[in-house]
């Protein structure tokens, strides 16, 4: 891979009309340094941060992005380092008078003829892994699932050669929370649509403790599982009728730890047995469904990968597939920009409906979108949310918005949809799994090995000198982009490809290989008892 630190003094600006720009050279540039356009440095500069391309004067807005992310709080003069002391941050964009789907772009030309080899499932839908997921109805039960998924794995797993792996759904939730709250419909949902990820096959089996809150016929009520067959139907520790595959702790028939084991592990057999005889089958790219997330962001991040992950999206769109963009706090400030692109006036009210729904929630906390940035945002380059959210939004490339999810919500519909969640990469996630997607694009600029247990994981790295010292945590390098030695279309080109082959299983990422999880982490808004 290059390296830029020799190569000559490079600023990348994003609009036009900027009069900011993000110095692009690893390890930043000195005092004293002059572009080739002339502009010359009062000061040093580190890598991803800003410099002034024109005097601005006190007050007036710094603009990247073509929009306004913050305001001079004194003089700057050009070529000096615009870091987040010297800006004032604008107010929220207000929910009303916002442009709606005024944005009409031509029809996207179809692309046709991109397969992948798929698993398909009862409900229609299709997966990119064969797991055997065991959905828990509460935290107290995690030690003996895991337990047992730990004894299936080594003792049975081995039998079924075509089940990729066994994973628990560990949460924390279930009990010891409000469960009637108007909000708890949220991580309760959350939880049901994910046992119901394509990625399972619709092989749901539950371990329930007994005595909690969150029944297991409450979380899984009859008719929400799609029936594989009759086989499907198991009695173990509850009534007869239910439809639900359910080990119970507590059930009087368990007696001493190991009978527990047990019952969990010849349950999972019979599931293992019908995944085991599934087998991968050619499917139109249109049955992927990705969701897309940034975390550890840099100003890299909007110049590099997630423009390239924004092509793609066009790329998947055009494709007949599903993708869904999240992260409310990182796309708030461009709300305008969003409900531009609505294809209803439906859709984009749908959208000020969640934004104005996590305002309130915010305020609720005493804190608004601004408590989003980081440290490690502002040190790699990032003044504040709005500067963030610009380059976040890019992600969801050009095409038009079609469809909105409230969070835990299941994904119907194909095309681009924003499906709202918080934008703390495990809760984001977790949403995302719950949607249904069989895919996951994550773009990172400071670095972060995150990884699901549930779908393959695709990590973009915003810059060379990141994918070069995390060789074997990266999948895409996009700093080529600002190295100057590939084009966003390129990379986004080299991303579809690849999700092509990772969802066919003839690839895996670097989180796969080195079986990196994060935890799930449901988004429960409602009171905790
Ligand atoms: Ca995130």
């Amino acid at each position: 891979m290059p390296d830029s630190t020799n190569a000559s003094p490079l600023y990348i600006t994003m609009h036009d009309s900027d009069n900011v720009a993000i110095v692009a050279n690893n390890g930043g540039l000195p005092a004293g340094t002059v572009f080739p356009c002339g502009l010359a440095l009062r000061e040093q500069v580190p890598q991803g941060h800003k410099v002034a391309l024109v005097d601005l004067p006190a007050g007036s807005a710094v603009r990247r992005y073509n929009v306004p992310i913050g305001y001079a709080l004194k003089d700057i003069p050009a070529g000096s380092w615009v870091h987040e002391r010297l800006l004032k941050m604008p107010d929220a964009r207000e929910l009303d008078n916002l442009p709606i789907s005024t944005v009409r772009p031509e029809p996207a030309v179809p692309l046709e003829g991109y397969t992948f080899e798929g698993f398909r499932n009862p409900d229609g839908s299709i997966g990119t892994r064969n797991i055997l997921a065991i959905t828990q109805t509460v935290q107290c039960v995690a030690g003996v699932t895991d337990f047992a998924v730990q004894r299936i794995k080594a003792e049975m797993l081995p039998r079924f050669p075509k089940v990729d792996d066994v994973v628990a759904l560990e949460h924390g939730y279930g009990c010891g929370v409000a469960i009637d709250a108007p909000d708890a419909i949220i991580p309760i949902r959350t939880l049901r649509n994910i046992s119901l990820n394509p990625n399972f096959g619709c092989e749901v089996m539950v371990v329930s403790l007994g005595c909690e809150k969150l029944q297991p016929e409450r979380l899984m009520p009859p008719g929400t599982i799609p029936l594989v067959d009759e086989r499907n139907v198991a009695d173990v520790g509850t009534s007869g009728e239910s439809k639900l595959d359910v080990v119970c702790l507590q059930d009087d028939a368990h007696v001493g730890f190991m009978s527990m084991v047990e019952s969990i592990m010849r349950q999972a057999e019979e599931h293992l047995e019908r995944l085991n005889a599934r087998q991968r089958e050619t499917v139109p790219a249109s049955e992927l469904v990705v969701g897309v997330q940034c975390g550890g962001s840099d100003a890299f991040s909007g110049v590099t990968a997630n423009p390239a992950v924004g092509f793609c999206t066009d790329l998947l769109v055009r494709a007949g597939a599903s993708v869904m963009f999240s992260e409310t706090t990182e796309v708030r400030d461009g709300i305008d920009q969003l409900t531009s692109r609505a294809t209803t006036p439906e859709v984009a009210q749908a959208m000020i409906r969640e934004m104005a729904w996590y305002d309130a929630y915010l305020k609720r906390g005493s804190v608004d979108r601004s408590a989003n940035t980081t440290p490690g945002n502002k040190k790699g380059g990032l003044s504040n949310i709005v500067e963030k959210a610009m380059g976040s939004i890019v992600k969801s490339g050009s095409a038009p918005i079609s469809n909105v999810l409230a969070p835990g919500e299941k994904l119907r519909h194909k095309g681009l949809t924003y499906a709202a969640t918080p934008a703390s990469d495990f809760i984001c996630g977790t949403l995302q799994l719950a949607a249904g997607m069989n895919l996951h694009v994550f773009t990172t600029g400071r670095g972060t090995p995150y990884g699901l247990a549930q779908v393959p994981v695709i990590k973009v790295a915003t810059r060379t000198d990141l994918a070069r010292r995390w060789h074997d945590l990266m999948d895409v390098n996009a700093g080529t982009i600002a190295d100057g030695t590939a084009t966003i279309e390129q990379v986004g080109w080299e991303l579809f490809q690849l999700m092509l082959d990772v969802a066919s299983g003839r690839k895996k990422t670097w989180a796969e290989q080195w079986k990196l999880h994060n935890a799930l982490v449901l988004f429960n808004p409602a009171p905790v008892t």
